[in-house]
């Protein structure tokens, strides 16, 4: 039949239509809501000031500030995130990176019911 074989290492072939489809329904319900996606890189500065006569001049630094790095179109971006949104921008970059992870995993399950010719 000139089947591709499919050689990831996950042993979704191994396991029944069912299983798959439990798994499937496993997976999707610990995606993250939708409406909170913030995909990008969250991470910490010290900065030096502007003022000559700072003590962040003899290396007591200002800090640490939030930054979220975000790539998108070929380029990355800076943007700061106030102190006071630090929070809620890291639960909401880490709520995306865990729900993508999962949605590549469903993806897997899906790829192998279509294999099967089972997908719905
Ligand atoms: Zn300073």
């Amino acid at each position: 039949m000139g089947q591709v074989q499919e050689t990831s290492s996950t042993g979704l072939s191994q396991l029944s239509e069912r299983q798959l489809y439990a798994m499937r329904e496993r997976l999707a319900a610990g995606v993250h809501d939708p409406a909170v996606t913030l995909r990008g890189a969250l991470h910490q500065n010290m900065r030096r000031c502007s003022s000559v006569s700072c003590r962040c001049r003899s290396g007591d630094l200002h800090g640490p500030y939030s930054y979220l790095s975000v790539y998108g179109q070929g380029r990355s971006r800076t943007l700061y995130v106030p102190r006071a949104l630090a929070e809620i921008a890291s639960e909401h970059v880490e709520a995306t990176r865990r729900g993508e992870a999962l949605m590549v995993e469903i993806s897997k399950v899906n790829l192998e019911l279509l294999r099967r010719r089972v997908l719905r």
